[in-house]
C-alpha cells in the first residue's frame, strides 16, 4: 500500500474510484510517517488498504453503484452496510 521514490515515502490510495482520487498521500521519510499522514488527512482504512477522503465520498453518493461495478463491498469493513449486502445477496 506504499510507494517508494527518492526514498520518499507515500500511501497509495487503494479504491481509486473517484474522478477527483487523492491516489497517494504526502510523500514522507518513512512509511510510518507516510500513514500518519493519511490518518491526519482523515482517510480511512478498509482492512485491505487506504482509501482517500474523495474515494470515501465518492462511495457515500454511489456505495451501491460502486459496489455493483467493482466488487468493492469485500474491502468494506464488515457490518458497515448490512441492509446494502443482503441487497447484493439477493441479486446474485
Ligand atoms: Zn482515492
Amino acid at each position: 500500500m506504499f510507494v517508494e521514490r527518492n526514498n520518499q515515502f507515500s500511501v497509495v490510495c487503494y479504491a481509486r474510484v473517484a474522478d477527483n482520487c487523492s491516489e497517494n498521500g504526502g510523500w514522507c521519510d518513512s512509511e510510518e510517517e507516510a500513514q500518519d499522514w493519511v490518518e491526519d488527512e482523515c482517510w480511512i482504512f478498509s482492512g485491505e488498504g487506504w482509501f482517500c477522503i474523495e474515494c470515501n465520498s465518492h462511495y457515500m453518493r454511489n456505495l451501491s453503484q460502486t459496489r455493483r461495478d467493482k466488487g468493492l463491498n469485500s474491502m468494506l469493513p464488515n457490518g458497515w452496510d448490512d441492509d446494502l449486502e443482503v441487497g447484493i445477496e439477493t441479486v446474485r
